[in-house]
């Protein structure tokens, strides 16, 4: 960080923003321009994150140079994580599928997405026990229900569970039955939610808001690994811009952008990211070329009869045929040498 002092800025005016950094144990440097002087900081600064500099008397402006989150960035931590999720690892080369219906509905629909899913050769199961809904009159999720079955399909499959947490109070139970706990769009900067996955026990793939820049997502993710838990996975999901054709704009370049800033692995959800069927191989396709470190996607055994995210999800026979591409399509990238190497 550098403050940049006005251009009158008194002696004591710069002697005073010194002694606030010396005093949280951090190094001033003063440097003289033709019009200003500049205060460079050295050390630290989320030590100085609740000093208003700019507030301070000669003070014209503070330049951020490093990044505001720490433990997520790659300046910090140069290699690539690899999360390991009991045994089922996911970055530093490590690829995964998460598939399976929108919402947990029935015993019976769950435990056939997750043959199917076994099938193709996903090794996490997705389902939502709680469901964040735009409408408060659409299916809410069978809750605690939904994680029984999800456990259930778990031993008859040995597929790993990613469900959502959608408040604070759920989280205990939730994680009591999830190998991963999926913090959602909309829940993104619920601070709360965050601290409190964070103290969980179980890894966490965090999804992009909205309308979350970067720099938000990733002080998110910072959010959760200050509290204890570096177990973190990131999620791009489509965000929303001008265009009403698709129901997100998926950014793809947001995988290449948080590899260059972040040790962290993302995965990509093309299912909500555009909201079309139809769109899901093609954007699986190119999320695989581009050096995602994994896939969710909603599959239904009949997209025609679900009770949530129907048109964007696959149906049994296209999520095989989609999974036999992805399988051949990453094989050719790694034998070719044209894999995106993000180690
Ligand atoms: C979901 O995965 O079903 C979901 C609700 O996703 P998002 O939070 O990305 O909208
Ligand atoms: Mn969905």
């Amino acid at each position: 960080m550098v403050i940049i002092m006005n251009a009158d800025a008194t002696a004591q005016n710069i002697k005073e923003v010194i002694e606030v950094i010396e005093k949280a144990g951090l190094q001033a440097k003063v440097m003289e321009g033709e019009q200003q002087k500049i205060v460079g900081v050295i050390g630290d600064k989320t030590r100085l994150a609740m000093v208003p500099f700019d507030a301070m008397d000669g003070v014209d402006t503070t330049v951020q140079i490093s990044k505001s989150y720490k433990l997520v960035s790659r300046e910090f931590h140069p290699k690539s994580s690899v999360i390991d999720i009991d045994g089922v690892k996911i970055g530093g080369g490590n690829f995964v599928v998460m598939a399976g219906p929108c919402a947990v509905e029935s015993r019976e629909q769950l435990l056939e997405s997750a043959e199917i899913a076994k099938k193709g050769g996903a090794q996490f199961l997705r389902g939502g026990a709680y469901k964040p809904r735009t409408s408060p009159y659409s299916f809410q999720g069978l809750e605690e229900e939904g994680l029984k079955y999800l456990a259930e399909a778990r031993e008859c499959t040995g597929l790993k569970i990613v469900t959502e947490v959608t408040e604070v109070e759920a989280v205990d139970t939730v994680a009591a039955y999830a190998d991963l706990l999926q913090v959602g769009a909309r829940n993104m900067q619920n601070f709360r939610l965050l601290k409190e996955v964070g103290r969980a026990n179980k890894p966490v793939m965090l999804k992009r808001g909205l309308a979350a820049t970067l720099n938000e997502w990733l002080n998110a993710a910072e959010y959760i690994m200050n509290e204890g838990n570096q177990n973190v996975i990131l999620c791009e999901r489509g965000i929303r811009t001008y265009e009403t054709y698709t129901r997100n704009t998926l950014d793809l370049s947001a995988v290449a952008a948080v590899k260059h800033l972040s040790h962290l692995p993302i995965v990509v959800d093309p299912s909500h990211g555009t909201g079309k069927w139809r769109m899901v191989k093609p954007m699986a396709f190119a999320a695989v070329a581009c050096g995602a470190d994994g896939l969710i996607m909603e599959m239904h055994p009949n997209p025609a009869k679900a009770l949530s995210d129907g048109p964007q999800s696959l149906t049994p026979e296209n999520y095989l045929e989609l999974m036999a591409g992805v399988k051949k399509l990453y094989a050719f990238l790694q034998e070719s040498g044209l894999a995106i190497d993000h180690l």
